[in-house]
């Protein structure tokens, strides 16, 4: 049965298909992958690190200059349905992978609650958790290694 129009967006079109707007408004401003990265050089493995781009408010996870933030950041990676469905290392509740692997977006998506504010409220984002990538030392990352960007929390949605 095709999908009626009331369906919402992001469970009745593909990534491709998606306007810039419903594009955008897929991420849920949790600033998970504005985190730095380490590789482990021999088995691929990527660990997370609470150390920010020196772009990033850590407050409010968003980014302070969006606009010309590859004249700062040359590899911000600009994500769209390609690399997407590439990328190896996007957060497990990141809206656009979880859209590209066929699933639903969490309560707390500013999409599904209407409020840009459960993703701080979930725990989900960043904020208050980060130190900048200015202040640290890079032989000094590997102390800076956490886990929680990779993994789900268990939260439910408020009752009422
Ligand atoms: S991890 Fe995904 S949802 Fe979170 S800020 Fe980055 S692009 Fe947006
Ligand atoms: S440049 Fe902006 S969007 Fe890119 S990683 Fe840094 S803070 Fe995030």
């Amino acid at each position: 049965m095709p999908a009626s129009d009331e369906t919402p967006f992001w469970k009745r079109l593909t990534l491709e298909e998606m306007s810039s707007t419903q594009w955008e408004s897929l991420c849920d401003g949790c600033a998970r992958c504005c985190l730095n990265k380490l590789e482990d050089w021999d088995t691929g493995e990527i660990v997370w690190t609470a150390i920010a781009c020196e772009l990033l408010d850590d407050e409010t996870c968003r980014c302070r200059d969006y606009p010309n933030r590859h004249d700062f950041v040359p590899d911000c990676i600009p994500l769209d349905p390609e690399t997407v469905r590439t990328l190896t290392w996007l957060p497990p509740t990141c809206g656009y992978r979880l859209i590209a692997e066929g699933r639903d977006l969490y309560w707390w998506h500013p999409l599904v609650s209407g409020d840009p504010e459960t993703v701080h409220e979930a725990g989900i984002s960043a904020a208050g958790r980060t130190v900048s990538e200015s202040d640290i030392p890079v032989e000094e990352y590997e102390e800076f290694i956490v886990a929680w960007p990779g993994e789900i929390p268990e939260t439910e949605a408020p009752k009422g």
